[in-house]
């Protein structure tokens, strides 16, 4: 099936039907801006932090790893400039009280605008085009003025005062746990300059209006580094990472039509140049999916001076603070685009049809299927043997139930790149049939030399 004729709707039906993804406490009637990764799902987002962690982490020298507490002293997101200036800017339809997000409504008209511009400025470009921008609830075009909202969001961790005073936040943003670490790292390992820190995991924002499935969601995961260099040196170490990471997203398996550069025209005030990867999603089109700046000392600068901290980096005597280069990922996106990509709906010989997810093996939730030909005759008993050897090596799973067509279908439609079927010739040969998921061509293969490969064939 062509790209273009993919459509949205059809791909989050299908996540929630097999398993992918799940809306949020769904049987209290969901929680906006959430949602749960169900068994594939799990095994999918978690291969996709492998591969990034493998990218970004084990393939390099000079980048280490970190997993800083969720929660942070308050002072962090003073100095970051998250307290004083981390807003979406939002307006009420005045008919029905929805909210919308006034830049990205102007947006989506053609009009340059985003969250880093003043309210006067976006009120301004508001105001010019208000008769074309409708309540995609009611129909109404009467707004309120847009305000800035801020988007952290507070919680009583450790605060036991009765009104929430001494509030803490949930971090926007992983990459804060990397710059109040960057002393720790230097002082314990003692790196050379330049070298990165990157970590994973959950962040949030209090979206105005959570959207567009996985891509837009007010609990998620990040996945981010920085690359600290001597001033000077960032502009070559942001070239190569902007390369690394365009590979990357091919090496996972999105096709580079489907991708594009994207240089931001309006950027924040400390930033020397920044770029979005974005991803053309079914219906949606292209949007951002992740983030490259150079974001100069601005951050160390910033907690320096807030926490009374040097952290100049000592280069054999020459001091200074370094230079960042950041990426930034959310995984729901790459998810998203992940999915969106391998989902296919194919017609076969005759009336047939089947769905099939090609995903690149390296990232398929389930990699192998060990299916018995019968239940009966010691053919379910071999076979267990053979998903005991493989599940040790790769995601395996064992299925006997049902006709091995209809397995097989099954394992189409998770995305299941081999299928080996024990037979009643097996016994014989000590040999099975290998499947392969998108030319349902089948080889018989020595139980023997099943690892070897299958690991040729999952890199
Ligand atoms: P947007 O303009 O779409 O709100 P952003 O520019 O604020 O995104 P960054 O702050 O640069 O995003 O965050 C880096 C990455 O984190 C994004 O490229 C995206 O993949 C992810 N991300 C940010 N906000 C969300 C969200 N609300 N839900 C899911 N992923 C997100």
């Amino acid at each position: 099936m062509k790209h273009e004729d993919k459509k949205m709707d059809t791909i989050i039906a299908y996540a929630k039907r097999k398993g992918f993804v799940f809306p949020s406490s769904e049987i209290y009637d969901g929680f906006a801006g959430a949602y749960d990764y169900g068994p594939h799902g799990v095994e999918l987002a978690n291969a996709i932090k492998r591969h990034w962690w493998r990218d970004v982490v084990n393939t390099k020298h000079n980048v280490y790893g970190l997993d800083a507490a969720i929660v942070m002293n308050p002072k962090v997101w003073v100095a970051s400039g998250h307290v004083g200036g981390f807003s979406d800017p939002l307006a009420d339809c005045r008919t029905c009280q929805n909210r919308i997000r006034v830049d990205k409504e102007l947006g989506k008209l053609g009009v340059e605008a985003d969250e880093k511009m003043s309210e006067e400025e976006i009120n301004t470009l508001f105001d010019k085009h208000r008769a074309e921008i409708t309540c995609s609830s009611c129909g109404s075009k009467d707004f309120t003025a847009a305000r800035a909202i801020n988007l952290l969001v507070k919680s009583n961790v450790g605060d036991f005062s009765n009104d929430n005073s001494n509030p803490v936040y949930l971090r926007g943003e992983t990459c804060q746990g990397i710059y109040v670490n960057f002393k720790n790292v230097v002082d314990s390992l003692h790196p050379k300059i330049p070298f990165g820190i990157a970590q994973i995991g959950k962040a949030f924002r209090n979206e105005i209006s959570p959207r567009q499935f996985l891509f837009r969601t007010r609990e998620f995961e990040q996945m981010e580094m920085q690359f600290f260099t001597k001033p000077g040196d960032d502009d070559q170490a942001y070239q190569d990472w902007k390369q690394d990471r365009w590979d990357s997203w091919k090496s996972i398996g999105i096709s580079e039509n489907n991708m594009r550069w994207n240089q931001h025209d309006n950027l924040v005030f400390y930033a020397a140049d920044a770029w979005d990867i974005e991803y053309k999603f079914p219906d949606y089109g292209f949007d951002e999916v992740e983030g490259l700046h150079m974001r100069t000392n601005y951050d160390l600068t910033q907690h320096s001076e807030h926490s009374g901290q040097d952290l100049s980096f000592n280069d054999n005597g020459d001091k200074f603070i370094p230079h960042v280069v950041e990426t930034s990922i959310g995984v729901g996106r790459m998810f998203l685009a992940v999915l969106s990509e391998a989902y296919d709906e194919e017609q076969l010989e005759g009336d047939d049809s089947r769905v099939v997810l090609r995903f690149n093996p390296d990232i398929a939730p389930v990699q192998v299927a060990v299916l018995p030909l019968m239940k009966k005759d010691g053919l379910s008993e071999a076979a267990k043997e053979i998903f005991k050897d493989l599940a040790a090596t790769f995601r395996t799973t064992y299925d006997e139930s049902g006709s091995v067509g209809k397995r097989y279908r099954r394992q189409d439609e998770i995305g299941t790149p081999f299928c080996i079927t024990y037979d009643y010739e097996s016994k014989d040969d000590g040999m099975v049939t290998v499947r392969d998921r998108d030319s349902m061509e089948q080889e018989r293969i020595a139980i023997s030399d099943l690892t070897e490969y299958l690991q040729k064939q999952i890199k």
